[in-house]
């Protein structure tokens, strides 16, 4: 399977890495929206969040375990932003799932 992120946690593409463990994979955006922009993403291949079900929804569960580890890391004491995109109303453009944290600074009051 040809997917930008997977390639990105097998290291075959380099990236800026924040976090690892067995079940995900967290790495900096190559283009920041925001003075913090981060990305973590399941190690499995799971298209998006609409493919999100019973079986898999535990790492999803997991992500979110460590979205505050990250966020510590990174230095958001003052709040972030946790965002997926889906699909292509969602502007999803790397169909692998994918979770932004975004901070740094006060973020717009816009989401859509
Ligand atoms: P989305 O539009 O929600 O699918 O988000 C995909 C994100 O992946 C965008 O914010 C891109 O800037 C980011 N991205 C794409 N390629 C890379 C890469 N090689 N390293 C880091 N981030 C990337």
């Amino acid at each position: 399977m040809n997917c930008i992120f997977c390639s990105i946690i097998s290291g075959d593409i380099p990236s800026k890495k924040v976090y690892e463990d067995e079940i995900c994979f967290a790495f900096l955006d190559i283009n920041p929206q925001a003075p913090v922009h981060c990305l973590i993403v399941p190690k499995a291949h799971i298209q998006s969040a609409d493919e999100v079900n019973e079986e898999n929804a535990c790492v999803v569960a997991h992500i979110f375990s460590v979205i505050p580890k990250i966020a510590k890391e990174l230095g958001l004491s003052a709040g972030y932003r946790v965002v997926t995109n889906i699909g292509e109303d969602g502007r999803q453009s790397v169909k692998h799932l994918h979770f932004h944290i975004l901070g740094g600074k006060q973020l717009s009051e816009n989401m859509a």
